[in-house]
């Protein structure tokens, strides 16, 4: 069945100290409202820094429905890359979903759509469930190109994928200049890009792959625009920056689901 997801992506934001009042908070309020933790088709994930990773997974393990992602893994799965996290690293932290293909990796470091693939496919090899981010940059949008731009990224990044295993990613779209601008787009450019995407995914997949696949929305979603831009039929939930970052925010936007 299709999940509706929140996910709250920190970025590079919060220590540990922060980090816990944040995640205590938000899963406290979901057990008040939820007395079992969250219902059956429900997920809300936190994805903070790698810092906080393994906490954040024991934090969240006793609430249903709460789970936690990497903001980024490497393609390789281990050996000489400073810096870096592998994916069986993350897995063995306790998280479950790992965010691949964010703009921001992207553009300040460069990551292209075939060194995305790869670690799309060492993330389903670690058991990690992708969320992949697709969308088009300003310029794009204005050259009207921004439906290629995606089919694009879909087709050189996940599309190779056979049906079992697209089966366990979560799409994102997030058109980049809604990102942290406070620009989001209206409901109907999320339902227009979210249908086209679905259609996509039917097409090479069939109709129940693909409506199975969770398709949330980034891009200066918060608790006053999230209830209109869930409200869209193939809008499953969202990915959020800023507004992830505040429980009493998060928490609104998890209740417009
Ligand atoms: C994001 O970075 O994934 C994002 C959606 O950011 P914001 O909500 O701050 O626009």
């Amino acid at each position: 069945m299709r999940k509706k997801i929140v996910a709250g992506n920190w970025k590079m934001n919060m220590t540990s100290d922060e980090g816990r009042r944040l995640v205590k908070s938000v899963i406290m309020d979901i057990k008040e409202r939820f007395s079992n933790g969250l219902p059956e088709d429900y997920r809300v994930i936190f994805a903070p820094p790698f810092t906080f990773l393994e906490e954040c997974s024991k934090l969240v393990s006793n609430t249903k429905g709460v789970y936690v992602a990497a903001q980024n893994c490497h393609s390789a799965e281990k050996g000489a890359f400073t810096g870096e996290i592998s994916a069986v690293m993350i897995k063995a932290a306790g998280a479950d979903y790992v965010i691949i293909g964010h703009s921001e990796r992207r553009t300040i470091f460069a990551e292209n759509n075939a060194f995305l693939a790869q670690k799309v496919n060492t993330a389903i090899k670690n058991n990690l469930h992708p969320i992949f981010c697709c969308g088009e940059s300003l310029k794009e949008r204005e050259e009207n190109i921004h439906f290629n731009v995606v089919e694009t990224q879909l087709q050189e990044s996940l599309f190779h994928l056979p049906d079992h295993q697209i089966k366990s990613c979560v799409i994102a779209y997030e058109p980049v200049w809604a990102i942290g601008t406070g620009l989001n787009a209206s409901p109907e450019q999320a339902q227009e890009m979210h249908a086209f995407i679905r259609n996509l995914l039917m097409k090479k997949y069939g109709k129940a792959i693909s409506s199975d696949i969770s398709i949330l929305y980034g891009g200066s979603c918060n608790g006053e625009n999230a209830r209109v831009l869930f409200g869209n039929s193939d809008v499953d939930g969202g990915l959020i920056g800023g507004a992830s970052l505040k429980a009493v925010e998060f928490m609104r936007i998890i209740m417009s689901l």
